[in-house]
């Protein structure tokens, strides 16, 4: 347990890079899309950024808004169409209200 001093840096401990990507207790990890930029889960593994909560970012999106990003919350319009919010810092901040 020598490297902690790093921020979340527990999280991706024992993570291997293989022939197939990133295997952390024994998954693939894809690495994050576009859309998860900004959100604070996002962990670095040699350059690449890659998220804790699923190994598979993209598929997470997939349906509409990822439901642990905490950079964004999707509302749903009047028309039933979902829409996708920024959150800025101070709103995250009060998050926990
Ligand atoms: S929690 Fe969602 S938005 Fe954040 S990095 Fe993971 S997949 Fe991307």
């Amino acid at each position: 347990m020598a490297n902690n001093n790093k921020k979340h840096a527990g999280h991706l401990d024992g993570a291997e890079m293989t022939a197939q990507g990133l295997s952390f207790k024994g998954v693939i990890m894809e690495e994050i899309v576009d859309k998860c930029e900004g959100c604070e889960r996002i962990l670095e593994f040699q350059g690449k950024k890659y998220c804790p909560s699923y190994p598979r970012p993209a598929g997470k999106w997939h349906f509409g808004v990822c439901n642990f990003a905490t950079h964004v919350r999707s509302a749903v319009d009047k028309e039933g169409k979902v829409k996708i919010n920024p959150l800025k810092a101070s709103k995250r901040a009060a998050r926990g209200r």
